[in-house]
């Protein structure tokens, strides 16, 4: 099993609830196991000219135990008038037997066994890959009350609660640190490869690995909400999905199964007529039965999608179903928000404007108080500025895009982006946007008092992000902002984006990305999901930035960057075309080897054992090549694909602008 996170430094992880099966925990496997074993046995027999009747014992054994499964499963699903290939196979070795070539027969039931067992050994490892996410989060905690230390079951904790993290040990429980200070390695959740420093106030993640410093921790979820069970059960979600390309696949399957017993039937009739021998045939038609079966065509598309979103998990990408991760292989142009995307979405107020009649102070203090209940990023910043303590407000009203009103003692207070009524802060608004800042008014009474100045810092990738995004997707990636042209454009100048479309409402936002669509594009609109919903929802793909604490993200979203970092962006892309070329490989292989076998057995003279290794070797084939994307290599690759630095996740260097 791939390891899912860096091992802590120092002492070893608390241990995993559950321990991942060996592959010889697979019934599937052990009864492949027996059939082989019985065959090798009737084989050995045979060869030292024992007796015939124990040989035939022996293969008999070996059709049982590597056949009554699929013959199970075959019937089972025949009751439900559905024609499962893995029927064909049984029925092709029960006429083997009757023409007494037993031991064509117990070789075709061995091989089919051991390949259907390697199928499952390959479908549990991205299951297990995908479920390894949950076993990071230890089974007990230590909580600290009245002086003791007490061990507890991590599910029993309780919001509030203290406890205690040992250097080494994995963070219990999301929460904040009260004391102590060390440095947390986030790979399990963020993908970082980079430990973080954690000091009091700090906010820790359950299954998050501690390093060499004791830290105390103040319980703010309970474990079944905690963002690690969250990000598993989404990731376990989208296993469960099913790609548009596998639903056609299996709408197509049933039918052309039909198509493969009567051509069977065909194949057995026509020489009859044309006096060839009964046996000869009836081998001939078997034999195709078997290879023109569709096995591998089933299995091409699933564990390269599956693959690749377990991958992305462990890199800090969530996808959240197959059809998504197909999606974003398929993107033609992305779109940004500009704030909390582009830039770190903490702006910060860089002036204070007063009008005549007014202090700074006061005019702080009042936009402070109005936006106290804000989400907005410019609220947080505006209150962030005022300080403590703040004046109560009553009547909070927020409108999405373009700010919010409160009363404050008495006076209705808004604080919001400049409209045509703001003549008289025009001048001052109009300085302010001219040197790439974000100005917003503050009405007291329905009469303007100032204007405050925010500006954003960009995100220190985003130039390469956009950058390789061009590359990769061959379009002028689109800004998308609510914010005034000046602030955008300056911003644009930074990251080196051309294509800017500024002031628009949350709708706006949506229906500049419905137009990118009607002129032919996939888009894929990157957001920061707090008021970029409508534009998320009708985008192709949604994705949400940095969503480690952001709930609304964590639903409107089709796919989540946890890790706060753009690289990983054209990265997840590159991998999903990664996974979009083996699906179509892995058809290439499976059809390919239909073609040449059934033409071989139509034309020539196909042997039966060698037709069922070449169609079992072609599905196990095809399903290994799938695995390949479960490793973290293929990350790696899909960052190089894009030219970025999705691994590092920081200090990219700038990408030559496009041709
Ligand atoms: P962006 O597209 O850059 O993320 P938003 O859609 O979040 O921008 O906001 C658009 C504009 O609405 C902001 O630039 C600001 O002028 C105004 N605005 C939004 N929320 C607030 C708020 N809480 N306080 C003041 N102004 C706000
Ligand atoms: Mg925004």
């Amino acid at each position: 099993m791939t390891s899912l996170a860096a091992p802590p430094r120092t002492a070893p992880p608390a241990r995993s609830r559950r321990r991942l099966p060996g592959w010889t925990a697979v019934p599937e496997v052990r009864w492949a196991a027996a059939a082989l074993a019985l065959f090798l046995s009737g084989g050995l027999v045979q060869l030292l000219d024992g007796p015939q009747p124990l040989a035939w014992a022996l293969y008999l054994g070996c059709y049982v135990t590597g056949g009554w499964e699929p013959a199970w499963a075959g019937l089972t699903a025949l009751r439900e008038r559905t024609l499962d290939v893995d029927l064909l196979m049984v029925l092709a070795a029960i006429g083997a037997l009757a023409l007494g070539q037993v031991f064509d027969g117990a070789l075709l039931i061995v091989i089919f066994a051991t390949s259907g067992a390697l199928e499952t050994v390959a479908t549990r490892r991205t299951a297990d890959a995908v479920r390894g996410l949950t076993d990071l989060t230890p089974e007990r905690a230590t909580v600290l009350a009245g002086g003791q230390e007490r061990q507890v079951p991590v599910a029993d904790l309780a919001v509030g609660d203290v406890v205690l993290v040992r250097p080494g040990e994995r963070v219990p429980a999301d929460g904040t640190v009260v004391d102590g200070g060390s440095d947390v390695d986030q790979a399990s959740i963020t993908g970082e490869p980079l430990p973080v420093d954690k000091v009091a106030g700090d906010e820790v993640w359950a299954g998050t690995a501690n390093g060499t410093g004791a830290l105390t921790v103040r319980v703010d979820r309970p474990a079944a909400d905690a963002v690690v069970a969250r990000i598993a059960a989404l990731v376990e979600e989208a296993s469960a999905t099913k790609a548009r390309t596998q639903l056609f696949i299996e709408k197509v399957e049933q039918r052309y199964s039909m198509g493969v017993v009567l051509s069977t039937l065909a194949v057995f009739g026509a020489p009859q007529l044309f006096g060839e021998p009964l046996q000869e045939s009836l081998l001939r038609a078997m034999t195709f039965m078997i290879v023109a079966s569709p096995c591998a065509v089933v299995l091409s598309t699933m564990p390269p999608l599956l693959s690749a979103i377990a991958n992305a998990s462990r890199h800090g990408v969530l996808v959240r179903s197959a059809v998504v991760l197909e999606q974003l292989g398929a993107t033609t142009v992305v779109a940004l928000d500009k704030t909390g995307t582009l830039t770190d979405g903490m702006p910060a107020v860089v002036a204070v404007r007063p009008l005549p009649g007014t202090t700074g102070e006061e005019l702080l203090a009042l936009a402070a108080a109005a936006e106290a209940p804000s989400e907005h990023p410019i609220g947080r910043a505006v209150v962030a500025a005022a300080g403590s303590p703040l004046a109560p407000a009553t009547d909070f009203r927020a409108a999405v895009g373009s700010g919010v009103s409160a009363t404050v003692g008495g006076r209705r207070v808004a604080v919001a982006a400049p409209g045509p009524d703001d003549a008289a802060v025009a001048g001052l608004v109009a300085q302010e946007q001219a040197d790439g800042r974000t100005a917003v008014v503050v009405t007291v009474d329905g009469r303007p008092a100032g204007v405050l100045a925010l500006a954003d810092r960009v995100r220190p990738e985003a130039a390469a992000a956009a950058a390789a995004l061009r590359r990769q997707t061959g379009a002028e990636p689109v800004l998308l902002t609510g914010d005034n042209a000046g602030a955008a454009r300056t911003l644009a100048a930074q990251v080196g984006l051309r294509d800017v479309r500024a002031e628009l409402l949350p709708q706006d936002k949506a229906a500049v990305v419905g137009d990118l669509q009607r002129a032919g594009h996939r888009v894929a609109l990157v957001g920061d999901g707090v008021n970029d919903a409508p534009a998320l929802a009708t985008a192709d793909v949604g994705v949400a930035m940095g969503g480690i604490g952001s709930d609304l993200a964590l639903q409107s979203a089709d796919a989540i960057v946890v890790r706060d970092d753009l690289a990983a962006l054209p990265t997840v892309i590159a991998l999903a075309r990664r996974a979009r070329r083996l699906v179509v490989q892995n058809m290439v292989i499976a059809g390919t080897v239909i073609v040449m076998l059934v033409a071989w057995d139509l034309i020539g003279t196909l042997p039966l054992a060698l037709g069922v290794a070449g169609h079992e070797g072609s599905t196990v084939l095809v399903a290994l090549n799938g695995l390949r994307l479960l490793r973290s290599a293929a990350w790696q690759a899909a960052a190089r694909d894009a030219g970025g630095d999705g691994v590092a996740g920081h200090g990219a260097p700038a990408a030559s602008p496009p041709g």
